[in-house]
């Protein structure tokens, strides 16, 4: 998607110039019809051509093309939470977009900068302790942990989809006690999602880990019972020869006994895999082809390159160790587990470890009709898990459809009438500009926000502190109507849209780069630019210069006086 930050509207201070402001307000205003369960869906066109639809913020925020350099640093800012909580990007840009253009306001009031940021993070404390008095424990075996993730994932899919997503991904996450690492989420293209489901045990995939299954066939009907597992952590090649160093072949009966040796130590190696009675030899690296082919004749399965974590996972659920090589294969390092089978998963195929008598594992197994469709699927109940897990691990919940940001306002706005001196406005404008998240949600149902505002203040006055917008658009207990969500999310959403916005509003004047012998600063023609804050892009100060470089008015075109002290590019 093309996106250029059109700011000529966004900023009417004097002192500040508009590229400062414009970027975060434009991108809450791209994101802004993409929030709640009636978000609708953005066509994301990237330069290739391909086109994802999505209505994730975080995948629409991915494929922004973001010219403006503040642009960037927001957008880094949020992806970054995005990728920590899992949950709440588009909720942080609206955010991030709505304390900006307060704090336009603010200034245009004579509000220096500093204040404003000060004013702002005062107010998150007090948005911390109001959401944490709104929350409620909930602990793993609970129904809501079910309506955590089903609110995390709304509006992706059509309700009946919506509950089974969230129900896997919550059975999955209880099966292994909350703990992550024994749970893997695959995704593959082919199917549609009604075929995705939960396994118990550990896939490995066939494809990424390039396991010869010539054994198998494509047969998915065979399954090994009860084989023995072994696990090799280095690759696996026959020994060299043991005349080290170079063998150098003078006749072709040379060649033919450095063949014959090379064969005999790959036999050796063969047999010393399946005199242990070995059935299954997974291997962390790659296995040599020759013996690759030899094991499986020996009736041996070999499974090559395994992913580290899915290696691991079957040492621990087949109660086996690894080896550093084949020769110190013993029984003891040997492991067993129910059945290991080939199944067929879309256009590949996958190896089944189920039956697992140590560790217990589980797998999602998704599907999805194209590759973006799988991979966005897994995208979406990997923020489901991560909710759930947020909420599991003792955070709490607290009532969503914007009723946690009403609690939020009412508490700044109730600070900010006891302070009596600036920093009350700033608290003001806060407490205003959370309002965005129901009045969003309002809006994007159809309703009108202003009315949904007055309905939820007054439900609030009368007690009914859960109130928050319904899908339907109407005012209702969010608690009775299933959508609740972890205090960790909304929390870290405004902790990260008020570290942004600072960010930005520090920022007092972008500075171009000044190329020190007057040609353009980048090939395609544009400028650098000084922001303060690195996007994580190491776009900060492509070149430093000393000033005495900038003085004498050599630098073509920018007629600065003077000259910086330094100059960047990117
Ligand atoms: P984000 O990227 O910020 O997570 P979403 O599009 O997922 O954006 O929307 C999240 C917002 O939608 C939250 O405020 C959440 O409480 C609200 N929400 C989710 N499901 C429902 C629902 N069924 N009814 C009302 N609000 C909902
Ligand atoms: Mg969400």
């Amino acid at each position: 998607m093309a996106f250029t930050t059109d700011t000529t509207e966004a900023s009417s201070s004097e002192e500040r110039p508009d590229d400062l402001l414009g970027p975060g307000t434009a991108i809450a205003a791209t994101l802004r019809s993409t929030l709640g369960p009636n978000g609708l869906d953005k066509m994301v066109i990237d330069r290739s051509g391909s086109v994802v639809v999505t209505n994730t913020g975080a995948t629409v925020l991915d494929g922004l093309e973001i010219d403006a350099p503040i642009g960037r640093v927001i957008r880094n800012a949020i992806q970054a939470h995005a990728r920590h909580v899992g949950d709440g990007t588009t909720t942080t840009a609206l955010l991030v977009g709505e304390l900006l253009d307060a704090a336009d306001g603010l200034a245009e009031r004579g509000l220096h900068p500093t204040s404003i940021v000060d004013g702002y993070a005062s107010a998150v404390s007090h948005a911390r302790d109001a959401l944490d008095e709104l929350s409620v424990p909930v602990d793993p075996d609970d129904e809501r942990l079910g309506e955590v993730a089903s609110t995390a994932v709304t509006g992706r899919w059509d309700a009946a989809a919506t509950e089974r997503f969230a129900d896997i991904t919550v059975d999955a996450l209880r099966a292994v006690d909350c703990d992550a690492a024994r749970l893997t989420i695959h995704a593959y293209a082919g199917g549609g999602l009604a075929d995705s489901e939960r396994v118990n045990g550990i896939l490995v995939d066939v494809d990424s880990s390039s396991t010869t299954i010539d054994g198998f066939g494509t047969d998915d009907r065979r399954a090994l019972a009860d084989p023995t597992v072994a696990l090799v952590d280095a690759e696996v090649t026959p020994p060299p020869s043991e005349a080290s160093g170079t063998v150098t072949v003078r006749n072709p009966d040379d060649l033919a006994a450095v063949r014959e040796h090379e064969r005999a130590a790959g036999d050796r190696l063969i047999r010393s895999v399946a005199d242990r009675d070995v059935d299954v030899l997974v291997c962390q690296k790659s296995i040599d082809d020759a013996v690759k082919t030899d094991l499986a004749r020996a009736g041996v399965l070999p499974v090559e390159r395994t992913r580290r974590d899915e290696f691991d996972a079957i040492a621990r659920a087949a109660g086996a160790t690894a080896v550093a090589a084949v020769a110190d294969l013993d029984r003891d390092a040997l492991g067993t587990v129910g059945s290991v089978r080939r199944r067929s998963v879309g256009g590949g195929a996958v190896i089944e470890f189920s039956g697992l008598p140590g560790e217990s594992h589980e797998s999602l197994l998704l599907r999805g009709g194209t590759p973006h469709v799988a991979a966005e699927t897994k995208r979406i109940v990997e923020d489901g898990l991560a909710v759930a897990r947020h909420a599991a691990s003792g955070g709490g919940v607290v009532p969503g459809g914007g009723a946690g940001m009403m609690a939020v306002s009412r508490a700044v706005a109730d600070r900010a009438s006891s302070v009596d001196d600036r920093s009350a406005l700033a608290l003001e404008a806060f407490a205003d500009a959370v309002t965005v998240v129901p009045r969003t949600l309002a809006r994007n149902a159809g309703a009108d926000p202003i009315d949904a505002l007055v309905a939820l203040r007054n439900r609030r006055h009368d007690g009914e502190t859960a109130a928050g917008v319904a899908r339907s658009g109407a005012v209702r207990d969010m608690f009775d109507a299933g959508v609740v969500e972890p205090v960790a999310v909304p929390a870290r959403c405004l902790e990260t849209a008020v570290r942004t916005a600072g960010l930005v509003l520090r920022i007092d004047e972008t500075l171009d780069a000044e190329p020190i012998d007057g040609s353009e600063v980048d090939g395609d023609g544009r400028r650098g630019h000084a922001h303060g804050g690195d996007d994580g892009h190491g776009h900060r100060g492509g070149h430093t210069h000393g000033s005495g470089h900038t003085h004498g008015g050599e630098h073509g075109g920018g007629g600065h006086d003077g000259g910086y002290p330094w100059a960047l590019s990117h």
